[in-house]
């Protein structure tokens, strides 16, 4: 007898049907003699309906009361999910994160999971249930509701299989298994029977929002073998998310991913001295923005040019935070975009073959794509381009690195 951890993101739980075909399924592992934990989230478009409500009274919600709301979703799915198992003569509990002590520190809608006490869902184990629990949230130290950010289900599952030692954890979702890219944007896509936890983790934090970047650090810190399937098919391969090993086929890139989320601002004309990076960058720290991508570039006049990639929503706040700095430090200018995209190739193949640079920036050349930023690091190069481009660019590398379908 084996323990999973199951994981129904929102358009497999979309609707009371679909609630429905999720209780048969897990009804079908009960009856081959597995023990089930169940982790939901909130039917489709309910988080979003949430925060278009929250939207109406406040431009930016009040930390606290928004975790308050958008739980509330999740705690929708369980009961109901529940109910569907309990009328096929399948013994289940649905509880709350608070209820089954998921821990998370007190940063409201991105928390962190701290701890889990996993004594109460042992004890329906034991006693034959399949306890299903609301993804997404927990509670601080202080009993307040927290969430854990979008995309939270995933690492609430994985959190729960490391605290359980779970056999597995399975996303089911809304395609069978992680693909060399988004099959929503390249057709030809192709899906992977296996990635590693290094190349997942980079293709999360890329963009790829097929598994929460989170649930991929949980997974490869405490070892938990990760599969992503599809909740709408019968077939359980999937992709097996784990750790390298010697017998895997090593392809030059596994994947391309790309952020729509990202935007630049760009500073002109400063005068360049040391600590400057620090004066320009500082205040965008300091105001609790992430920084992406940063390129400086200096002039022959002694003034130096920086832009750096931030998320689109603190695009406003950074430009204004700049344009303060410019004229602190004598710069120029300052200018912005947001109509920018970042695509990325990952591979843990690039370790030990040169030429995969060359060989993108060749693709995009080819197909007229101007490239405005680059970086690298050992197993992934990212580019800026302009948003028309994103498309184009990503079936190009796509077919230039091989990843297509084979006919
Ligand atoms: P859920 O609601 O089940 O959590 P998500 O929408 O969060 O589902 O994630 C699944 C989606 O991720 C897919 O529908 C797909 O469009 C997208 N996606 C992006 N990149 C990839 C990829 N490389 N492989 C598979 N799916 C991807
Ligand atoms: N319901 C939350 C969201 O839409 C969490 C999740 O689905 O994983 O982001
Ligand atoms: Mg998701």
């Amino acid at each position: 007898m084996s323990l999973i951890v199951q994981k129904y993101g929102g358009t497999s739980v979309g609707t009371v049907g679909r609630i429905e075909s999720v209780a048969d399924k897990v009804m079908g592992w009960r009856e081959n003699g597995h023990q089930v934990v169940v982790v939901v989230s909130a039917m489709s478009g309910e988080t979003n309906r949430l925060l278009e409500l929250a939207n109406a009274i406040q431009e930016q919600p009040v930390p606290r009361e928004l975790d308050v709301l958008l739980s509330t979703g999740e705690q929708v799915t369980i009961a109901l999910l529940s109910m569907a198992l309990e009328k096929r003569g399948c013994a289940a509990r649905s509880y709350t994160g608070h209820q089954v002590h998921i821990r998370t520190d007190s940063v409201h809608n991105k928390a962190r999971i701290v701890d889990i006490d996993d004594a109460r869902i042992r004890k329906d184990l034991e006693q034959g249930r399949v306890v299903v629990v609301a993804g997404f949230q927990g509670m601080d130290e202080a009993g307040n509701i927290t969430t854990l950010g979008r995309g939270g289900s995933d690492t609430s599952a994985v959190a729960l299989a490391a605290a359980l030692k779970a056999d597995e954890c399975q996303i089911y979702t809304d395609v069978d298994g992680v693909y060399t890219t988004d099959p929503r944007v390249v057709p030809e896509a192709r899906r992977l029977d296996h990635i590693t936890y290094e190349e997942m983790l980079e293709m999360a934090s890329l963009g790829a929002k097929v598994l929460q970047i989170r649930s991929v650090e949980f997974a490869s810190k405490y070892n938990v073998p990760l599969r992503v399937l599809s909740s709408f098919e019968d077939k359980i391969s999937g992709t097996l998310i784990s750790a390298e090993d010697a017998e895997m086929e090593q392809a030059l890139i596994s994947g391309i991913a790309f952020n729509r989320d990202e935007a630049k601002v760009t500073i002109l004309g400063v005068p360049d001295q040391p600590g400057v990076a620090h004066k320009i960058l500082g205040p965008i720290a300091d105001s609790n923005i992430e920084l992406d991508m940063i390129i400086q570039n200096v002039a022959e006049d002694a003034t130096t040019d920086f832009t750096f990639t931030v998320h689109r929503n603190d695009y406003d706040k950074s430009l204004a935070i700049m344009k303060e700095t410019a004229s602190k430090l004598g710069a120029r200018e300052v200018t912005g975009d947001t109509k920018i995209v970042k695509v990325s190739i990952v591979g843990v193949g690039m370790r030990s073959h040169a030429g995969i640079a060359s060989t993108m920036f060749k693709t995009l050349a080819t197909e007229g794509v101007n490239i405005r930023m680059i970086s690298t690091s050992e197993i992934k190069i990212s580019v800026v381009v302009d948003e028309k481009y994103l498309e184009l660019s990503v079936r190009a590398l796509h077919e230039a690195f091989g990843l297509d379908q084979l006919a």
